[in-house]
Parts: structure tokens; sequence; C-alpha cells
């Protein structure tokens, strides 16, 4: 957790609990923070905002009044108010808060006392392509995939490295182009975008990634986006649907670029097939911005962390004849992005965009 000003809220009798949590949602809000955390220890509880992918302190709520917000967030989200021993998940109608956008709600008992994580829906609109801040190379090679009409693009990176958010715009781009049925599978639909078919996985129900992708590629789409590839059945459906005339964006776990076909390779014997269906893979971070307001230093619009935002630094390969032939002669360890991570993250760090704290964060930690 890093070093803010905490704020203890007043402990009056006026503080209702319905104010005290409106405050914090919209506080949240004004920061784009895209969580909530609320956890009870001993006598208090603290409040944390997750704040460009990092915990930051806001907060500490007395017990009478914690136990009055604790209580308030469970009754607007329909959940049972003296529960408190085992997990329970709601939402909250936004009309009810005044929110900018519903609240996923998720309790949890801990040994100190119970937890309740508040998920803030960002913004409804996904950003187009351009406003992402991908590289230019990157924008281009992503332009030159979306408007072909088969093939793969693969997105990889860490949880939180704004994967999602770059489907989304992808997918925006895709609908401003139009006269395509595209049709999503994902875990959890984070945002809706009209005139897309967007479904979700159920693993209770044994509707998996790999079972739904069999079922939605019978509805006909030209472009399917499954949420992840995590075993083999799905590897190989995402392969065959690129091949025979479907435009496929899916991610998967690897550190590199390289290590996209490493996993890929294993999971689908056909390894022919692999080099002619994926045409795309990209492996993205996202870097903090340095706050605008303070440069740096630290103030209130920045919850006194000195970052607001974040721009993605990405690497990115092509698949093309030349790559096929050397990885043939070379084999994988001839795999080099266009524009290594590093490189991508230091020209961000060179434009003062970021500082050398965050570059160590996240490339030397
Ligand atoms: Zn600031």
């Amino acid at each position: 957790m890093m070093k803010t000003g905490i704020t203890k809220a007043p402990d009056t009798a006026a503080d209702s609990a319905p104010r005290v949590l409106e405050d914090l949602i919209h506080q949240a809000e004004r920061a784009n923070a895209s969580d909530i955390h609320l956890q009870m220890i001993g006598e208090t509880a603290r409040v944390a905002f997750r704040l460009d992918g990092l915990m930051t302190p806001a907060m500490e709520l007395p017990e009478a009044v914690a136990e009055r917000v604790f209580g308030r967030i469970k009754f607007l989200a329909r959940l049972k108010t003296y529960q408190e021993s085992l997990p329970q998940d709601g939402r909250i109608d936004k009309s009810f808060v005044g929110a900018q956008n519903d609240i996923r709600v998720a309790t949890y008992p801990t040994v100190t006392g119970e937890k309740i994580v508040l998920r803030l829906f960002a913004q409804s609109n996904a950003p187009v392509l351009r406003e992402l801040e991908l590289p230019e190379g990157v924008c281009v090679e992503l332009e030159h995939f979306l408007r072909g009409t088969s093939g793969l693009l693969l997105l990889t990176g860490p949880a939180g490295s704004g994967k999602t958010t770059t489907i989304y715009s992808c997918l925006r781009y895709l609908t401003e182009l139009g006269g395509r049925h595209m049709i999503t599978v994902e875990d959890p639909v984070e945002q809706i975008i009209p005139g897309i078919m967007q479904t979700e996985v159920n693993e209770a129900r044994g509707l998996d990634f790999a079972c739904a992708a069999r079922h939605l590629l019978r509805q006909d789409p030209q472009v399917l986006v499954i949420g992840e590839i995590r075993d083999d059945q799905t590897a190989n459906l995402a392969i065959r649907a690129g091949l025979t005339g479907h435009l496929v964006i899916s991610t998967l776990h690897a550190g590199s670029c390289k290590g996209v076909f490493e996993r890929l390779l294993v999971m689908c014997r056909d390894h022919y097939a692999v080099w002619s269906a994926v045409e795309l893979v990209l492996n993205q971070r996202l870097v903090r911005r340095v706050c605008h307001a303070c440069n740096g230093a630290g103030c209130a619009d920045c919850l006194q962390t000195g970052y607001r935002g974040r721009v993605p630094a990405v690497e990115w390969l092509r698949v093309d004849d030349a790559l096929r032939r050397k990885v043939r002669e070379q084999g994988l360890d001839s795999i080099v992005p266009a524009q290594p991570l590093e490189f991508a993250a230091r020209r961000v760090l060179q434009q003062g965009i970021t500082n050398q704290t965050e570059f160590d964060r996240i490339f030397n930690p």
C-alpha cells in the first residue's frame, strides 16, 4: 500500500450511513477508482480505492459508522444483512446511490472481520482505438487485422494490463465498420456494446469457454471473441475458427509474444494450423501516468499518489511468411517483437508521461 493522507470520517450522530456511502462512491468515481475495498479490522473499517491498478488507502470508518455502512450496502444489494460468515454477491442499482453506473458487490468473511468489495463499472463507452494511446505501429496492425475476414488476434499480459479494454476498442472499431455478425463469450461481460451479441461463461452450469465457443460458432458469427484460452479444447477451436473464415480475438496467459506460441504449440498438436491462423500477437502492460495537476508531488486530484490514469506499453508481433520461415529455420528463439515491451515503456518514460519509479515498479521489481 502507498502512503497517502488518510482522512478519518467524522463520527457524529448526524452522519448517516446513506450519506457516508454516497460520498465514498462519488469520491471513488471522481478519482477514477475501479473498486472500493472496505475491511473491518478491529474497531475500524479501512477503506481503500483501487486506483490505476494499485490499492490506495482512502479513509477509516469508526466501528459504529462502518456497521451502518456495511448494512446499508447489503440492504441496497438485496443481500442478507445479518449474514457475515458466508460470502455473498449482489449488485446495487446506480439510481439508489446516485452513481454513474451499477455497482457489483462482493462480501467475504475474513479472520479480522467482514470484507466488502464494490466494483465500479467505469465509463460505459469503450474508447475508440485511436484514444487508447497505443503505439502508432500497433494501431496500424490492429486496424489492418480488423479489416480482414479471418485469422486470430491474441492478447497477453497479466491481469489488469488493459487487454479487455483493447478488445472492447477493437469491437467498437468493428461496429463502426459495420455489416458483420459479432459474438463474444466473456467472463464476465464488463461493458455492453450495442450491435454485438455478448454472452457469458457459466462454469457452474458446465458452460466453459470451449463449450460456449463450440455452440456459438453455429450461430454463424463473422467475428468471435473468446475471453480467454485456458485449455487445449478452446485453443484448438480458436485456431480452427480462425482458419475457416472467422475473425477471432482472444487472450492467453503468457509473459511475452514468444510465450504465447510456446503455450499454443503445447495445446495444439497441429503446429502448421497454429502458424497459419495466428496473425497478430500483442503483449501489453499499463504504466501509470504522472499526475498533471501536481507533476507527481501528490495532490487531492490523485489522492496523494502522484499518478493519475495509465497508458499502455505494448510489444507486438505480426506473423507473416518471413517470420514463419525464420521460426522454421531457427526455432522459437528467433521470435523478436517489432518493438520490445521495455523499449515501448522506456519511450513513455522519455516523453515524461511516467517516471523512473513507476518504470522500475513494472520492469525491475
Ligand atoms: Zn496529483
